[in-house]
């Protein structure tokens, strides 16, 4: 691929100047000027989402064309082998006779449009099974992309038989449905994917001082007009009081509240409806510190500056995931993504394609996208997947009593070989 990924913090091309329409910066600055500074975490929100002008709303930039390329758009095997884990998943937990798969944060739909490949391909496995497609995405414009992309664009808006803005009949038969909120999507047996859309969503930043915790906060620079500049809250506030753990050691903390929301529901889904959750992002433990980064036309970009016009986004804290599962669900990983992709058999899938391709030109181009997932300095180390499963996927309920009389739980394919029966 001839477009960078958003590699880890700190890989990338030089900052670029700013240019492009200032409608989103001219907006801010009135804000700024009537109310003063606001969180990153706001600030994030509306330079990404808001409905006007923000940058998913407005420009979409997923893509070899757009600001940054991701796994999905990089290879179809990464699709393919997720579809594989959602089937190994199923049949381990019993074959349920209906799944919904649910994807946050879809972009331009290639990963579900590959996964509903996968699916068809194994029909004759799934052929009991009423599948479902549930995707929550905010984009107006991205919507239509998928739209077209899954549907060959034949949609309806607004149904009234549902919650869903939106809904079509993939290319391969199958429903699909659009929303704003998880919490729209329709309660069931699911799997839950979220690819690079964590790292997406608003975080607050704080800084350790003499004086204590701080929140970073944005405002607009007196000296320069129409220039934000970072500053720090001159006493605390109430997301200090609630994000920063007593213990925390470090002097420079990132947390995405809006993340553990969406963990809580999921676990909370999970538990109760059954189906697993697969988050794919780069991201720590719980260890690092300032992550925060635009991206714009595949370089790294100022994140104060023109914004609407470049992604912004952080690493996504991990640990932070986990402990907003709360208990609920059993959690995997992190992994490594050259870990997860090998254990789902990657090398076997890329013998098979190099094997049916023809040319030399699509032959460079498997092994290229191949390097570009697996290589530890390219995407093979930085990316993670993490999932949340129902604890009777991992221990049996009643094993203390009786630890014979069953037989062993198959292991999670990816965080463990993938053995397919
Ligand atoms: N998963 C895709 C796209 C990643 S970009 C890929 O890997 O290629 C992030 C995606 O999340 C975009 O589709 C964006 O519009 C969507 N998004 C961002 N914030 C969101 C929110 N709060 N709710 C739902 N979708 C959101």
């Amino acid at each position: 691929a001839a477009a960078a990924a958003r590699l880890c913090s700190g890989a990338g091309g030089e900052a670029e100047a700013a240019d492009g329409d200032g409608a989103m910066l001219r907006h801010l600055a009135r804000k700024l000027r009537a109310s003063g500074p606001v969180t990153v975490a706001e600030y994030m929100r509306e330079a990404l989402t808001n409905p006007g002008q923000g940058y998913y709303t407005r420009r979409g930039g997923v893509g070899e064309s757009g600001d940054f390329i991701t796994s999905p758009e990089i290879s179809q095997v990464f699709g393919e082998l997720i579809g594989i884990w959602c089937i190994s998943e199923w049949m381990a937990m019993g074959k349920p006779n209906t799944f919904q798969l649910v994807e946050l944060g879809p972009g331009r739909g290639t990963l579900t449009d590959d996964i509903l490949r996968v699916f068809k391909q194994l029909a004759s496995v799934l052929s009991k099974c009423d599948v479902s497609v549930h995707l929550v995405e905010v984009s107006p414009k991205l919507s239509e992309i998928q739209a077209v992309m899954l549907t060959g664009g034949k949609v309806q808006p607004n149904p009234e038989d549902k919650s869903a803005y939106m809904k079509g009949v993939s290319k391969t038969g199958i429903p699909i449905f659009w929303y704003r909120d998880i919490q729209d999507v329709p309660p069931g047996y699911s799997f839950y994917l979220a690819h690079e859309f964590f790292d997406a969503l608003p975080i607050h930043k704080f800084q350790r001082t003499e004086k204590g915790w701080r929140e970073v906060l944005v405002d607009i620079d007196p000296e320069v007009p129409d220039q934000l500049r970072f500053v720090l809250s001159p006493s605390r506030t109430p997301a200090t009081q609630n994000f920063i753990q007593p213990e925390e050691t470090r002097d420079h903390v990132e947390v995405c509240p809006e993340a553990g929301v969406i963990v809580q529901r999921l676990a909370s889904r999970i538990e109760k409806d059954g189906g697993a959750a697969l988050v794919a992002d780069y991201g720590h433990d719980g260890t690092k510190t300032d992550t925060f980064r635009g991206f714009r036309n595949h370089k790294l970009h100022d994140v104060l500056s023109a914004p609407g016009t470049a992604d912004l986004t952080a690493d996504v804290d991990f640990s932070y995931l986990r402990k907003m599962a709360q208990g609920r669900t059993a959690t995997l990983g992190p992994i490594k993504q050259r870990e997860f992709l090998k254990n789902m058999g990657i090398d076997l899938r890329l013998q098979v394609l190099l094997q049916n391709s023809g040319d030399t030109a699509t032959r460079d181009q498997l092994l290229q996208s191949y390097d570009m997932l697996m290589n530890p300095e390219k995407m093979g180390d930085c990316f993670h997947f993490f999932a949340l499963l129902p604890h009777h996927r991992l221990v049996h309920p009643d094993k203390k009593d009786k630890p014979e009389s069953k037989s062993p739980l198959p292991p999670v394919a990816g965080f463990n070989e993938l053995l397919l029966k």
